[in-house]
């Protein structure tokens, strides 16, 4: 049977053992949802789940509920389900806080070690010493790098941007931390953790990861790549909802070192004890700041337990498998049905170098006209209920996120059946298609 037509989709959907997830979410009736890179979509259990924790939690237990409906240990609790999904230990992970403040909190500690490590280089007269040098990728998302640039102001260090290809390069200068996304926003691309971390760590540096676009979507393994500190999105893939609890991971052996800058009382090794001196909790708590989201903490439960709930169907690494097969054939299909329009598939081709996302791309040598034209495209998509997004840029893109726990084959088949229609029909040119809104 062949894969590219729509029995062969439907074949493939029937055979999928995974296919049944797709019935823990409520989505609209005539959407493809390929946006779940951007904000996940809302899980069946979630509003009733909310709903009890606003009724009964708080309207009927009201302050019992710290302790007796476990709203004061959400963020360990919610730590232990992530940490299944990213090869981390129990203990190690806390949701809390967004991406841009984790970051904060993480890279000033890791600035403080590295600098350590420093001294200690001195002392011992030591051959290779770090550099004060935060090195991280141009095209990274646009607040890690805001993060990174404010404390490398306040303390003294450089952050050097450079090209994907350039890392390597800037790895033998040995600078003090690495700072990448392990699968970019953009295009897709993804790294090789346990590799890049090895020839980092070889140098001396200290690597931080950006997990936005990979917990949830791939499989991570931040213990066997021995990584050294991690920050994830919690509205993602997580399916966790709008403002959810983003996460933070540091491996054991740095994470009593230091005390993060955000010290508040939720990371006081005794917080009601009330005393007036800071002493940092043991372990990872110590990066907790202040009182916790505990209703969105309660809808990240239940995104977190559509991603649980594929344990039992081989877990991340079949989710992985099916992800893969869902971007191959998206990717195959446009090939073989929009590149006479001058569609070109933008994200890597090769399996381990790719996430779970296509980016499209049309490149005409007009620029200015190549990001209109892809805004309006996508937003023509939008309009029939295939749902992916634009990021602007160069080039400009056409972004589709296929989330495996409630994405199918012929749902990727109807959708390049849409595009095909959009870019025939030239629907794209439509005035409605065309105007700009906020958020894109
Ligand atoms: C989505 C995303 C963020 C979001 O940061 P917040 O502070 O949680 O809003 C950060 N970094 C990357 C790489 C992302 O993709």
């Amino acid at each position: 049977m062949n894969e590219l037509n729509q029995d062969g989709a439907r074949a493939l959907d029937a055979a999928d053992p995974l296919y049944g997830l797709r019935d823990l979410f409520l989505l609209p009736s005539g959407v493809i949802y390929l946006d779940g890179n951007s904000l996940g979509p809302m899980p069946r259990a979630t509003p009733g789940r909310v709903a009890d924790v606003v009724q009964r939690e708080w309207g009927q237990d009201l302050i019992t509920s710290w302790n007796k409906a476990g709203w004061f240990a959400s963020p360990q609790t919610m730590g232990d389900k992530i940490a299944r999904l990213i090869g981390a230990g129990a203990g190690e992970v806390v949701a809390t806080d967004s991406i841009s403040i984790n970051l904060y909190k993480l890279l000033h500690a890791a600035i403080s070690i590295a600098e350590d490590s420093m001294d200690a280089a001195t002392k011992s007269q030591k051959a290779v010493k770090t550099t004060k040098v935060i090195v991280s990728e141009r095209d990274n998302f646009p607040t890690d790098l805001y993060i990174a640039q404010a404390l490398c102001h306040d303390r003294g260090w450089t952050l050097k941007l450079c090209e994907t290809t350039e890392i390597e390069e800037h790895l033998s200068a040995a600078p003090g931390i690495v700072m990448l996304t392990h699968v970019n926003y953009r295009t897709g691309a993804m790294h090789d953790m346990a590799g890049l971390t090895a020839r980092a760590q070889a140098m001396g540096s200290l690597v931080v990861w950006d997990l936005a676009h990979s917990a949830g979507a791939v499989e991570v393994d931040l213990r066997g790549a021995n990584a050294d500190f991690a920050v994830g999105c919690g509205y993602k893939y997580l399916n966790g909802g709008p403002g959810s609890p983003a996460f933070l991971w540091v491996h054991p052996r740095h994470v009593e070192r230091f005390s993060q800058p955000l010290s508040g009382w939720w990371g006081h090794a005794a917080p009601f004890a009330f005393t007036p001196d800071y002493a940092p909790a043991p372990g990872v708590a110590r990066y907790l700041c202040g009182t916790q989201p505990i209703i969105s903490m309660a809808a990240l439960s239940c995104g977190l337990d559509t991603l649980l709930a594929a344990e039992a169907l081989g877990g991340m690494a079949a989710l992985r498998q099916k992800s893969l097969a869902l971007t191959t054939l998206f990717a195959n299909l446009v090939d073989a049905r929009c590149a006479h329009k001058g569609i070109t598939v933008v994200s890597p081709r090769v399996d381990a170098q790719r996430g779970s996302q296509v980016c499209l791309t049309r490149d005409s040598g007009d620029m200015a006209a190549d990001s209109n034209f892809c805004y309006a495209v996508m937003q023509a998509l939008i309009a029939r209920g295939v749902i992916g997004d634009y990021r602007a840029g160069a080039p400009p893109i056409m972004r589709f996120g296929f989330a495996p726990l409630y994405i199918g084959f012929e749902d990727v088949w109807h959708a390049v059946a849409h595009l095909v229609d959009v870019l025939n029909s030239e629907e794209w040119r439509e005035p409605r298609f065309n105007a700009r809104g906020h958020v894109t």
